[in-house]
């Protein structure tokens, strides 16, 4: 069985990674980064298998060999995945990534590989890496040892430490253009023919955007744009409405939606019709445009991304949904 290939998208940064092997410079620790939901997960999984099988093709590894099989049965000993751990009694994943993991990655990096390839370790997000854990890899990756490869993976590099950054090679996976996102997921889609409005909504990513079709905000979108206008007209209470929606949604959700909503009302408020993205609720935004003023929208979104941050940093969001639901009246 041969391995999945890396999307066409992520092709330049294979090659230059295909050539760095030929030449015997992989760098030996790399950050991987780039916009949420473009694959770099599956980047850095066809990277891991096609460093740790010793006789790789020019498309990945070779699916054949016993690394291969190892990868594939999940149980590969020259290869660690570090992530937050999750409580086994209370089910809560740690926001951080604590430094008694990355010593045990450091002593395994210690001992020799038990294949003939490479020794890979993959930390995913390593921007929840706290300071301690990240102060102790600091030496490990400056001198990890022979064929070794340790990978950050990042959807915010900035958030690493300086002395991190400075020790790895950088790789920015890229975001498809407009084309070539739309031939891989439209036929991936139970509606192929959503697949522009899902990437407009996912800033171009396409599995942010395959994923999408099935999130419920995709499918509440156009109810909540009806219930604003209710509530704008003052024929639906705004407390009635805000509790609601917060049994439909997680707040998160919920606040990406309105946030999402109100950017295009504004744009339809301001002439610009064509620069919004749930194009196909236009009928329903070009109601709430002509019912609200624009500093009104400008006041309404401006609280929908702060009350993002608040609910990010967990704080409560009914008080703050109650305060947008009544802005509204
Ligand atoms: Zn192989």
């Amino acid at each position: 069985m041969m391995m999945a290939d890396v999307y066409p998208w992520h092709q330049a940064t294979w090659q230059l990674l295909l050539q760095s092997r030929t030449r015997q410079a992989v760098p030996h620790a790399m950050i991987i980064s780039g916009l949420s939901g473009i694959g770099k997960t599956h980047f850095t999984q066809a990277l891991s298998a096609w460093l740790l099988c010793p006789q790789p093709t020019e498309r990945g590894a070779c699916g054949q060999c016993k690394s291969c099989q190892l990868w594939q049965a999940e149980s590969h000993p020259d290869y660690r995945f570090l992530q937050a751990q999750t409580d086994e009694k209370t089910g809560k994943t740690s926001r951080v990534i604590k430094v008694d993991q990355v010593r045990d990655v450091v002593s395994f990096l210690n001992k020799s590989a038990q294949l003939n390839g490479y020794r890979v370790v993959v930390i995913q997000p390593a921007d929840i890496l706290n300071t301690n854990a990240a102060n102790s890899l600091l030496k490990t990756l400056e001198e990890p040892g022979a064929k070794t490869a340790i990978i950050l993976l990042t959807d915010q590099p900035l958030a690493l430490l300086p002395t991190i950054r400075s020790r790895c090679q950088h790789f920015v996976l890229s975001v498809p253009s407009v084309l070539q996102a739309q031939a891989w997921l439209a036929p991936q889609l139970k509606q192929p023919d959503q697949a522009a409005l899902l990437l407009r909504l996912s800033e171009n990513a396409p599995l942010a955007a395959l994923a999408l079709q099935d999130a419920p905000w995709f499918g509440l979108r156009q109810e909540l744009a009806q219930q604003l206008v209710a509530v704008a007209q003052h024929k639906q209470s705004a407390l009635q409405a805000s509790q609601q929606w917060l049994k439909n949604l997680k707040a998160e959700e919920l606040l990406l939606v309105l946030q999402l909503l109100l950017a295009d009302t504004l744009f339809v408020a301001l002439g610009q019709d064509n620069a919004i993205k749930n194009t196909d609720l236009l009928p329903i935004i070009s109601i709430l445009a002509n019912q609200l003023s624009v500093t009104r929208l400008i006041e309404l979104h401006r609280d929908c991304v702060e009350s993002q941050r608040l609910v990010s940093a967990n704080i409560q969001a009914g008080l703050l949904l109650d305060g947008f639901w009544q802005a509204l009246t």
